[in-house]
């Protein structure tokens, strides 16, 4: 390695030595579909969390279609219940459930992960159920996800034709719940009516989890300038997606997914983007063709970045970030202090 090439390998390791915070990771349906096996978490992900210097990380329950409705519940318990044994096999993680336990669990040199929720669907339309999965560990709503539930509707994968219907009186009780608990809201995929009535029900900052910017990906279940402003009036932070940076496989560059990092922080400054790589390519690998098109009919069909389709990849979001000029202290905000502020603030 040339010497230049040296100093950047050493800067970057720098940079990572806080860890890095990714709000949005489909770990627990893998874990519950690899439930006959052990050790899954400590084999399969920690080498590539590693590699990756992932320090913090949101690890979401989601219901496939095929569990909806009877199955939700069940299924949303036994994932938390794979994620408990698979942390307790391995020292290196910690499911965290405030700001101080994943303070206390990074100085240990353990990797947090907070439990997230993408869709409501496990509580069915019963609010006293989001108790129990406060008291499991779920720090992080999305009331949907692409499809509607008891509390709202997604945005389709679509430029329009989402439902113009905002929340339901659910979705508004459950807001509220979420504020009183320390809940934190999660604007991701719901649909722009939603978005709305989401802004005008609470006082907090917002966050979307994982997300792109429309100027790039024309889909409502992206967001568009607007909302991002009305994200930025909260101080709130969007977590940048890296599967829908384009609706063209040439243009899945690391260079699109910093592109929507710029965007971001050109209307909303620097200390409202962060992470939220949604990694699946390792689930979509799995799947059957027929899956792939399913998803693909569903939602859209994937852009994978050929050098950021994994947390091993992490290195190389930095690296491109050096190269596009960003400083120290501004790539310190997007891999690491914008969301630890968020969990300073609301958890
Ligand atoms: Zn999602």
């Amino acid at each position: 390695m040339t010497a230049a090439g040296t100093q950047i390998d050493e800067r970057i390791t720098r940079l990572h030595a806080h860890g890095l915070v990714d709000l949005h990771f489909d770990l627990l349906m893998d874990l519950y579909e690899k439930r006959e096996r052990t050790n899954v978490l400590a084999q399969e992900f920690l080498p590539e969390f590693e590699a990756g210097n992932i320090g913090v990380l949101g690890v979401a329950i989601y219901l496939e279609d095929r569990y909806l409705p009877e199955m939700g519940l069940r299924v949303a318990l036994d994932q938390i219940a794979r994620l408990q044994v698979e942390a307790d096999l391995s020292d290196r993680f910690t499911i965290c459930k405030s700001c101080p336990d994943v303070l206390r669990a990074r100085a240990a040199g353990r990797i947090a992960l907070l439990i997230t929720m993408e869709g409501v669907e496990p509580l069915g339309a019963d609010l006293n159920l989001l108790r129990v999965f406060f008291e499991l560990g779920v720090r992080v709503i999305g009331l949907t996800h692409v499809r509607r539930n008891a509390a709202g509707s997604g945005g389709v994968f679509a430029a329009s034709g989402s439902s113009r219907d905002g929340l339901t009186g659910f979705g508004r009780d459950l807001l509220q719940a979420c504020e009183a608990l320390g809940i934190i809201v999660d604007l991701a995929h719901i649909n722009p009516a939603g978005f709305d009535d989401i802004f005008s029900h609470t006082t907090r900052p917002l966050v979307v989890s994982h997300t792109n910017a429309r100027r790039y990906h024309d889909l409502e279940r992206n967001i568009s300038d607007d909302q991002i402003k009305m994200i930025g009036e909260r101080r709130g932070v969007i977590g940048i997606n890296a599967v829908l940076v384009s609706p063209r496989q040439e243009e899945a560059t690391l260079d699109r997914y910093v592109d929507h990092i710029e965007h971001v922080a050109g209307l909303i400054g620097i200390d409202c983007v962060g992470i939220g790589f949604d990694f699946f390519e390792f689930l979509y690998r799995q799947w059957p063709e027929s899956a792939k098109h399913e998803l693909a009919a569903k939602c859209t069909k994937p852009h994978f970045i050929p050098d950021l389709t994994n947390h091993a990849h992490a290195r190389n979001l930095t690296r491109r970030l050096i190269e596009r000029g960003f400083s120290d202290e501004q790539i310190g905000k997007i891999l690491f202090e914008n969301w630890m502020r968020m969990f300073e603030q609301l958890l």
